[in-house]
């Protein structure tokens, strides 16, 4: 029996219940191809041993993992109260940036009078306070209204669904978390609340400048971001993006979800670049071993769909069965791939490297109708792989890269499975001996498609389409 790849990859958030050397190492084992961490918690320290243990542990699985950064954004949240606060429908409050909590004087960590107007809502504790900006009551202060019954306590979140941010949501603390991240093994860097094409290319700007190699994912959880005109563009502008589903259900809606997520997945399909599902997809599995059933039609259809990427997040980072949610998640992915194909793209891809795409199209044309065993695809930057990959095979694709870090990247791709070998002519071939070898394609006889340049190495180059066999 050849081995069977799952092709829907899974990131899974670190938290207190997976930050050690042992978890990591386990975790990848089960399935895990990735690793966000959530810089809206924790400290450098905390980061530096986390990026070693991730690196080691998939050194000694000699597996490629990848690692996400995700800033924080604009994710602005109460100060600390004093004790928990009961509100009432009409009441009125103030949040001061920088004050301490007085009656009705409450802190907030980021100046909101700088950005908001009379008359927007301002959504506290994931939507479950409602208010309405009524004054702006000093450089560092608003009053608002009180829409709804409810308790307020410290550190809640809050969310602006209608406020504009006018591409200028990096705080000062994501400024030092980037700054923190450039001298780091880091593949994506996730931006939070992205609100406007500047968004991501005031992040692309500070990337390149700092030396970076990192690919950007937009995370897509506001109102903005999903007008029919805007995100199009954010998908083009950004290498990934992440249907960040919490944060989106408060500030849309959570019936506007299901929608926006098959549309961006389309989207990235459609431009090459890398989807992935967050949020919820096994929340009760944070307490519970087993799945709803309702979790389970939620991984399967983002497979179904086409996702790159499913993640975890508070079922890996707080959950006390992390281990046997992401086996679970393994399952389901399995199972799907097995039974139903990913649903075939007739908005079709609109290429940057035209070369390039069509000869990755013409690849998976061939490789479907010769039924080989899979793909294999020499590629520097990714690029390839990554191209191929969006014409969504239902077969495997096996990259071998130079480079780390691409190897790395491509490790959250669809139906990817990178190797790093170092540059040579017919690596792939050399890597299809090695991988028969190991029994990856069973026993008998297998056979690929192999799709290399005709100087390896050297990015922008494909031009090769070959078939190999091997008894
Ligand atoms: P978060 O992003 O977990 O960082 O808030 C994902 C989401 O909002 O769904
Ligand atoms: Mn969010």
């Amino acid at each position: 029996m050849a081995i069977i790849f799952k092709r829907t990859k899974i990131l899974a958030t670190l938290g207190p219940t997976t930050s050690t050397p042992e978890m990591i190492k386990e975790l990848i084992t089960a399935g895990t191809n990735g690793f966000r961490l959530n810089f809206s918690h924790g400290d450098y320290d905390e980061r530096d041993d986390q990026i070693n243990w991730i690196r080691q542990a998939s050194r000694q699985n000699g597996k490629p993992v990848a690692i996400l950064q995700d800033l924080q954004g604009p994710k602005i949240r109460l100060g600390m109260l004093k004790e928990n606060m009961t509100v009432k429908k009409g009441d009125e409050i103030i949040l001061d940036y920088g004050a301490e909590h007085e009656g009705t004087v409450l802190p907030i960590q980021y100046n909101l009078a700088e950005k908001v107007k009379v008359g927007e809502p301002i959504y506290i504790f994931d939507g479950k306070v409602r208010t309405t900006v009524t004054e702006i009551t000093s450089a560092t202060a608003i009053k608002v209204r009180i829409e709804n019954d409810g308790t307020l306590m410290s550190k809640k979140g809050i969310n602006l669904p209608d406020t504009d941010f006018g591409g200028d949501i990096l705080t000062p603390k994501d400024l030092r978390d980037i700054d923190y991240g450039l001298t780091k093994d880091i593949d994506f860097v996730a931006l939070s609340f992205v609100q406007s094409v500047d968004d991501i290319h005031n992040l692309r700007q500070i990337l390149v400048a700092g030396g970076s190699q990192a690919q950007i994912i937009a995370k897509i959880e506001t109102k903005a971001a999903i007008r029919p005109e805007i995100m199009e563009e954010i998908v083009k502008a950004s290498d990934g993006i992440m249907v960040a589903r919490g944060d989106l259900a408060v500030e849309a809606g959570a019936e506007v979800v299901p929608i926006v997520q098959r549309e961006l997945i389309a989207l990235c399909r459609k431009h090459g670049k890398l989807s992935i599902v967050a949020t919820q997809m096994m929340a009760s599995m944070v307490d519970a071993p087993e799945p709803t059933r309702a979790e389970v039609s939620d991984v399967a259809n983002a497979v179904i769909q086409g996702a790159d990427t499913v993640m975890l997040s508070d079922e890996t980072a707080n959950g006390s069965y992390p281990l046997e949610t992401v086996a679970a998640m393994k399952r389901v992915i399995l199972f799907t791939q097995e039974h139903a194909a990913v649903s075939p793209l007739h908005d079709y891809a609109i290429a940057k490297n035209l070369q390039r795409d069509a000869i990755s199209s013409a690849a998976v044309q061939l490789a479907e109708q010769l039924k080989v065993d899979a793909i294999i695809a020499e590629t520097k930057s990714g690029a390839t792989a990554a191209n191929i990959a969006s014409h969504r095979p239902n077969l495997p694709i096996i990259s071998v890269t130079s480079e780390m870090r691409s190897a790395q990247q491509l490790g959250l791709n669809y139906a990817n499975r990178s190797y790093v070998r170092p540059d040579a002519e017919e690596a792939g071939f050399a890597l299809f001996k090695e991988l028969k070898k190991d029994g990856l394609f069973g026993e008998g006889s297998a056979t690929v498609i192999i799709v290399s340049g005709q100087q390896p190495g050297i990015v922008g180059t494909t031009d090769t389409i070959k078939v190999r066999m091997l008894e």
